[in-house]
């Protein structure tokens, strides 16, 4: 595999391949979902891309579909969850201002309770 499909170093990379363990909660041929491990909300999930897309902004034409697949599998985690009709927050961090640490592109599923937007 090409480094730009799964990089040696990369801690999502190493969580796909089953190097560092990790609870897999929903996984597809484009997405994984595991539990972050420093959870802010009751509800905190990381929805990862199998690919190794270093962010947001890196992401080509042809990938952004993937966006997609992320935002259908975060649906259906909100039902099983019991919290599509309370309410859910999906978010990715791009770059330093916005505090990206790990260099490869996923989603923040966070729900559980009331959640401020005071930033
Ligand atoms: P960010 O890059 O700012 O969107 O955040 C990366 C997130 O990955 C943080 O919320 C970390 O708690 C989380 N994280 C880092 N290492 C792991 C890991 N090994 N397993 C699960 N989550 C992780
Ligand atoms: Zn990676």
């Amino acid at each position: 595999m090409s480094p730009a499909k799964n990089q040696t170093d990369c801690i999502f990379c190493r969580i796909i391949r089953g190097e560092i363990p990790s609870k897999i909660v929903y996984e597809d041929e484009d997405v994984l979902v595991f539990p972050d491990i420093n959870p802010i909300t009751p509800v905190h999930l990381l929805i990862v891309t199998r690919k190794h897309i270093p962010s947001l902004a890196a992401m080509t034409d042809t990938e952004t579909p993937l966006i997609g697949k992320m935002v259908k599998a975060a649906n259906k985690l909100a039902r099983e969850h019991g919290i599509a009709e309370n309410g859910y927050r999906l978010t990715i961090n791009s770059g330093p201002d916005a505090g990206q640490i790990v260099p490869h592109l996923h989603m923040h599923f966070m729900g559980g309770r009331n959640l401020h937007w005071d930033h």
